[in-house]
């Protein structure tokens, strides 16, 4: 191996966050060149030593101590070492993502909506040390594009994962709000491995017009649990004292207000028969109209899945029974391209002449 004498991380591009040079001859003596905006970390064995902000430096024992002491309890002792030096870019980066993640299950069926999502986020590095122990010595990269596509990959992770924590009434409602606790959250992470987060900005989020409905409706249920909790503590604090002393009373304290609540829900419940709001416009219509008379969106209700398994009804759009968490996706038969019979969904061979499908 030859010695090296000057290390320089000279074509860096502007797009370009790290460079590695692999397996490298040095001697105490040789030259470390950093520019403005880089930094050098000497690298060994998956572990980082010392780092080198810009300047020209000459390798001694004294400007390596962590290496130097590594070497010396390997029992390399002498002027020549090999070692690993990963330059890295103090600029800043973006990194572009987007994807689909599911929303958290929620409501009686466990609705979990899709969500689409796209945005970019400003990034660089802040401690360069423990970013090429991440990056170069835990994940294996070995150049820029290496690391720009764990950290899209880091991102979109954490995106998906943290929707995962809110339910889509939630998202709807505050689309805002959870996606700057998202942001924060990849913050957060991003410093772990040594990266600091300058912005990160969601362009866009697509909810399904299906996923929408769903959330006004639950917003809906909400509220009338509520307003039946406050009807009923109200009626039970104005009965109070008195009806418990009647020693009947007591009874009655506690089935009025669910009474009263039931037919408040019947009440509501037949009200909501009479129009039919649009999912569009928010326009009501009288019941039995196909389309809105204000703005001609269907009105239809929302088409259903039947459960292929369970038979539970599942709002159209799901991938997954919310009763038994089977796939509805597969619902299709299959015709068979041999005899043109029908076979039952994931089916290999034709029941009816043995042909292969698919
Ligand atoms: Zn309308
Ligand atoms: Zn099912
Ligand atoms: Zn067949």
């Amino acid at each position: 191996m030859p010695i090296i004498e000057r290390v320089a991380w000279d074509n860096a591009g502007p797009e370009d966050i790290a460079y590695r040079f692999p397996k490298l001859t040095l001697k105490y003596g040789s030259q470390v060149i950093v520019k403005e905006n880089q930094w050098a970390v000497f690298f060994r064995d998956g572990k980082a030593y010392d780092v080198f902000g810009p300047g020209r430096h000459t390798i001694t024992s004294n400007n390596i101590p962590l290496l130097t002491g590594a070497l010396k309890a390997l029992g390399i002792i002498g002027d020549i070492f090999d070692c690993e030096v990963v330059f890295v870019s103090n600029s800043q980066f973006r990194a572009n993502f987007g994807g689909k993640a599911y929303s958290a299950p929620s409501g009686d069926i466990k609705y979990q909506a899709e969500i689409g999502f796209y945005g970019y986020m400003l990034y660089k590095v802040e401690d360069p040390k423990l970013f090429v122990v991440e990056f170069f010595g835990n994940r294996g990269a070995s150049t820029s594009r290496d690391v720009e596509n764990y950290i899209r990959g880091f991102i979109n992770e954490r995106i998906i994962s943290e929707f995962g924590r809110h339910d889509i009434f939630e998202v709807v409602k505050n689309a805002d709000v959870t996606t700057d606790k998202v942001a924060l959250k990849i913050s957060d992470e991003a410093a772990r491995v040594g990266l600091k987060v300058i912005d990160c900005v969601f362009e866009g989020i697509n909810i399904p017009e299906e996923a929408r409905r769903f959330a006004s409706g639950l917003g809906a249920q909400a509220m009338m649990m509520q307003y039946m909790k406050e009807t009923a503590g109200e009626l039970k604090g104005a009965e109070g004292g008195g009806a418990a002393a009647a020693g009947l009373g007591a009874g009655v304290g506690l089935t009025m207000p669910f009474l009263m609540a039931q037919q408040l829900q019947q009440a509501q419940t037949a009200q909501a028969q009479q129009v039919v709001i649009c999912p569009n416009c928010g326009a009501k219509n009288p019941v039995g109209m196909k389309f809105c008379g204000q703005c001609g969106s269907s009105l239809a209700p929302p088409a259903k899945i039947k459960c292929p398994k369970c038979g539970a009804e599942n709002p159209a759009g799901m991938k997954f029974c919310g009763q038994c968490g089977s796939p509805l996706t597969q619902t299709a038969e299959t015709t068979c391209p041999n005899c043109g019979a029908k076979n039952p969904p994931g089916m290999k061979f034709c029941g009816n002449c043995g042909a292969k499908l698919g």
